[in-house]
Formats: structure tokens, sequence, C-alpha cells
């Protein structure tokens, strides 16, 4: 659970680092940034802020935002009846990603999971993505993500997006995000 305040303040964050990216964003498009805690009740550790500009049955695209060293936690996107499950690209557009996958654990990484909650994180195959980088993440696979210290800005293509459906490896993580009044 997140407060207003809370809402509006990573909301305003977003949208400075939007700025700084030189993200081309309607008025209207402003207060459609979405916030999102996990259900962990500290969104400026993990948490994500999300511009999505469509979102059909079959296509999405949006931003991710994240502030510094912000965190998306470990999850992969599984297989809805005969859809094997969200097949999702990620470029960067501003800033730098530590990108965690499958795969041998890089030595002295970029990034670090969130104190406290480093059991959840199992992915420790690093890639880091600078402005212009991309990276496909499978259907199925685990990932998780952190910014580096200025934050950044991601473009996400995938298949349809459905949110609510992925699979998260922190047991204590829920996808919809209750904002307190
Ligand atoms: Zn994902």
């Amino acid at each position: 659970m997140i407060t207003r305040a809370q809402e509006v303040s990573l909301r305003e964050m977003a949208l400075a680092i939007l700025a700084k990216a030189g993200a081309v964003i309607r008025d209207d498009e402003r207060q459609a940034v979405v916030v999102s805690d996990f259900g962990l009740g500290d969104p400026a550790r993990t948490g994500i802020e999300t511009l999505t500009f469509f979102n059909t049955d079959r296509i999405s695209a949006k931003l991710i935002i994240l502030g510094p060293r912000q965190t998306c936690p470990e999850h992969w996107h599984p297989a809805v009846g005969e859809d094997p499950g969200k097949e999702e690209i990620m470029r960067v557009r501003w800033g730098l990603v530590y990108l965690y996958t499958e795969g041998p654990a890089t030595p002295n990484p970029g990034g670090a999971p969130p104190a406290g909650r480093e059991e959840w994180y199992t992915a420790r195959y690093e890639t880091v993505l600078r402005p212009g980088d991309q990276i496909r993440l499978p259907p199925g696979s685990i990932h998780w993500f952190q910014a580096g210290d200025e934050g950044a800005v991601i473009d996400d293509y995938a298949t349809c997006s459905r949110d609510v459906l992925d699979r998260f490896t922190d047991p204590a993580v829920v996808r919809t995000t209750v904002i307190a009044d």
C-alpha cells in the first residue's frame, strides 16, 4: 500500500526523469503515469512507474520509468491458455539499467536486490543496458531490473500485457497497488 502523497511524489519524479529523457508526453498523459509498489509498501526501492501508450488484445507499448536504484522485482510472464506468455523487448531510452536473467552469476554486479529481500532474487546474470541498447525477454523467462544512480527510462514493447497474471518469486508481492487516501 502507498499513500496518495507517495503516489504524487513518485509520479512527479517520473515526469521529471521523462523530461530529462526528452520524452514527448501529452498533458493528459501526465496523470496517466501509474505508480506500482508491488504490495511491498516501499515504492522508492521496489517499484516502477509506467505510462502505457496502448495495450490491445495482441500488442502493447509503454514507458517504464525508474528512479535512482529503483527495482522491478523478479518475475516472469507465464503461459495463458494457448498463449505461450508475454514476449517483451526492453530498449533503454535514458539512464542505465542493470537487467538480471538466468545464467551464471555475474561477479561484482552493478546492481543489488533491495536489502532484506535478497532471497527472492534468483536470477544473477547481469546485462548492463545503456541508451539504445535493447534486449528480448522470451515468454516465461525470469527477469528483474534496477536503474543506476540517475534513474532510467525504458521503452517496453510486448505482446498483449496482462500485468495481473505476472508471476513473482517473492511471495509477498501483490501486482495491484492499493493507494490509501
Ligand atoms: Zn517483465
